[in-house]
């Protein structure tokens, strides 16, 4: 049979369990944000990266067709057969150097030749691609194009990067003479594209880098409610079975030692009570966060309401020696919307609470009344009050100003969670205001649907 200690935690095993599964939630949101923000930044700058060379390519495309079309009008009536140069043809292009000879260095006597000095380069193709010549270039600067490719991109034998463009050229009655193949430099363009891929290649970690801070941050920052509800949560298991095993406990020995006389009978029924108690108010809890259910809705007169909860705890209210009394507008009833039991559940854990918590010869008073548009109800005891620190924890699960002494009077700390829960689902309001010695105000506001006059 397990051990009833079994099912208590320790806080600290807890809160360190719970920091490891937070931290690695935590990690795992920053990384998957850093690894989602770092593939976009990769796929836009690839994206740029296949842009700007697409344009750049039909630009550099367009400009050496416009360069080539100068030459090809020029020699449009030069050429006659197919392949072959005349020596007329040869005069009129300055510069031009065959296959295996020697080239000159051209002498820029056109602004268009002058061009070929600035990185262009042009060169005379027979129909089967092989080189015929160049124009101030060594035709062997790059290898034929046997296959005829439109445009390339090629590196000469200083290993520096060309674009080349191929354009047919015709003789006179239409007939295809061979190529013109036209190029230019495309190494700065190469040596920007380089530097935008080491941007890229350095850039993308380090941004994910910063992303994955960011997004470290961000997820601490989003998840700080969720850590908050969760370790709530843990706690209230924690409290949920400590509170569950003083009775089992005590149970078991009873049951251990197996002598059932009357005194213990007595015993083992107040205990198997406060446990049903305690399992009942739990049940409540949870049902009351589901929110109000519409089948249990009813219009609540809270005149009476507040007459039948004085009338119940009168007899206990004389026990203690406690003087109570009300005050109840005669003239008008005051409804509200809701469900009856939830609301007189919460108007007697109030008052119940005022005449437990106030000695002998002291009064509690309840107060009905309205302002506009909500009933307020006031319930007002002279007793023991409540500290100061004390007041913003009161209306936790299992918390108790003084645990000893609240454990004398049989409350198990949740009374004060269960009321706060029923006035937040009915819409409403609960404060309080207590003075140790003194006495407590526990004020519940509550929005009317309707004030009849008697
Ligand atoms: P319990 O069931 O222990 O009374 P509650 O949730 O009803 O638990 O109340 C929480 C704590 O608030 C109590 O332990 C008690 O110390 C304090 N308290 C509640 N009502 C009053 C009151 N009218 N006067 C003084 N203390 C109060």
């Amino acid at each position: 049979m397990p051990e009833v200690g079994d099912l208590i935690f320790t806080k600290s095993k807890i809160q360190m369990n719970n920091n490891s599964l937070f931290n690695y939630s935590r990690l795992k949101l920053a990384i998957t944000y850093a690894g989602v923000m770092g593939t976009t930044l990769l796929i836009c700058g690839y994206m740029a990266h296949i842009v700007m060379v697409q344009a750049f390519t039909r630009t550099v495309d367009r400009e050496l067709e416009l360069f080539g079309k100068v030459f090809e009008d020029q020699l449009k009536t030069e050429l006659k057969i197919p392949g072959e140069l005349s020596i007329t043809t040869q005069k009129s292009l300055p510069g031009i150097c065959f296959k295996q000879q020697s080239c000159l260095p051209i002498k820029s006597e056109s602004e268009l030749l002058g061009l070929l000095v600035e990185g262009y380069y042009l060169r005379f193709l027979t129909l089967s691609g092989e080189v015929i010549a160049a124009i101030g270039n060594n035709p062997d600067e790059f290898p034929p194009n046997l296959q005829i490719y439109p445009s390339y991109d090629i590196k000469n034998r200083n290993g520096e990067l060309y674009h080349l463009h191929l354009m047919p050229l015709k003789i006179n009655n239409n007939q295809l003479w061979g190529y013109l193949q036209v190029g230019r430099s495309v190494q700065r363009l190469n040596d920007y594209m380089n530097s935008l891929h080491w941007l890229l290649g350095l850039g993308v970690p380090s941004s994910m880098i910063i992303i994955g801070g960011a997004g470290w941050w961000l997820a601490g920052l989003a998840m700080r409610p969720i850590k908050k509800s969760y370790q709530q949560l843990q706690q209230f298991t924690a409290d949920a079975a400590h509170e569950l095993r003083t009775p089992i406990t005590s149970l078991q020995t009873i049951v251990e030692t197996n002598s059932i006389n009357p005194e213990t009978q007595k015993a083992l029924e107040r205990q198997i009570k406060r446990l049903v108690t305690l399992i009942q108010d739990l049940l409540l809890l949870s049902r009351l966060e589901g929110g109000l259910q519409e089948a249990k809705l009813q219009q609540i007169c809270l005149n009476d309401l507040v007459a039948d909860v004085e009338e119940e705890l009168m007899p206990m209210a004389m026990d203690a020696q406690v003087l109570l009394s009300s005050h109840i507008p005669d003239q008008s009833d005051f409804y509200i919307q809701g469900n009856e039991s939830q609301i007189y559940r919460m108007l007697l854990n109030l008052v119940s609470n005022a005449i437990k918590y106030t000695p002998a010869s002291g009064e509690v008073n309840i107060h009905l009344t309205t302002n506009e548009h909500q009933g307020v109800i006031t319930i007002k005891d002279t007793g023991i009050g409540i500290p100061n620190s004390d007041l913003p924890h009161i209306f936790e699960r299992f918390y108790r100003v003084n645990a000893d002494r609240s454990r004398n009077t049989g409350g198990s700390g949740l009374g004060l969670a269960i009321t706060l829960a029923i006035v937040q689902t009915h819409k409403g309001k609960l404060e309080v205001q207590s003075h140790v010695n003194k006495g407590s105000t526990f004020t519940v506001i509550l929005p009317l649907v309707s004030k009849l006059n008697r």
